[in-house]
């Protein structure tokens, strides 16, 4: 295939080397001219190849030999809600998704680093919804206009960028400042709101 598959798959290797996947949990997904390309159903991401990644079209139709991963209906979602989403990363990583089974409606974890504070604007926790159903693509749909990352409670972590790359780093400062509230017990200090506009107004 071509160099959208492999840097695809480089961002899946990356994704178990760091531990934000494991098993063969997980998916991520590019978008290209007539669709997207995702990672295949029931393999581990951390021993894929090019050859083992699906196309699905902006219906939902698979185009071609792999078969798409069975959470393929939230990316199809996302996509048609999001012309500006260009990569997706779906993780089950460990302390983010502790998190969504800890907290209900409501919650709020503040932001810690200013890489967070900068990539990861707004953090809401989409009700439980078995994975791959139409149910949790359609409470994904409605949560996706505002914000480029999500929790899925009981689930793990989506995170939308404009690159894959970003995708990446949205997910691993998800990951990350998740972390730092449950080694903390959310005693942390915490950026101020101040410090978190200062942060957003030199990096944006
Ligand atoms: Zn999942």
């Amino acid at each position: 295939m071509d160099a959208s598959a492999k840097s695809l798959v480089a961002i899946c290797h990356q994704l178990y080397q760091r531990g934000l996947v494991s098993g063969s949990g997980g998916n991520v997904s590019l978008r290209v001219e007539d669709g997207f390309l995702i990672t295949p159903a029931g393999l581990s991401l951390g021993s894929l190849t090019e050859n083992q990644l699906a196309r699905v079209d902006l219906t939902g139709r698979a185009l071609f030999k792999g078969r798409p991963s069975k959470e393929s209906p939230m990316h199809l979602a996302i996509y048609q809600a999001r012309e500006d989403v260009k990569a997706i990363v779906h993780t089950h990583s460990p302390h983010a998704t502790a998190l969504t089974c800890l907290l209900g409606p409501g919650w709020y974890i503040p932001p810690y680093t200013p890489g967070y504070a900068y990539l990861v604007r707004h953090l809401p926790l989409v009700p439980y919804h078995r994975p791959g159903s139409q149910a949790l693509a359609d409470a994904i749909r409605k949560e996706a206009s505002l914000t480029n990352g999500l929790l899925l409670q009981n689930h793990g972590v989506v995170a939308l960028g404009a690159s894959l790359a970003e995708a990446l780093s949205i997910a691993e400062e998800i990951e990350d400042n998740c972390r730092i509230y449950l080694l903390t017990q959310g005693q942390a200090r915490s950026l101020s709101p101040a410090e978190v506009e200062e942060i957003r107004k030199v990096m944006g």
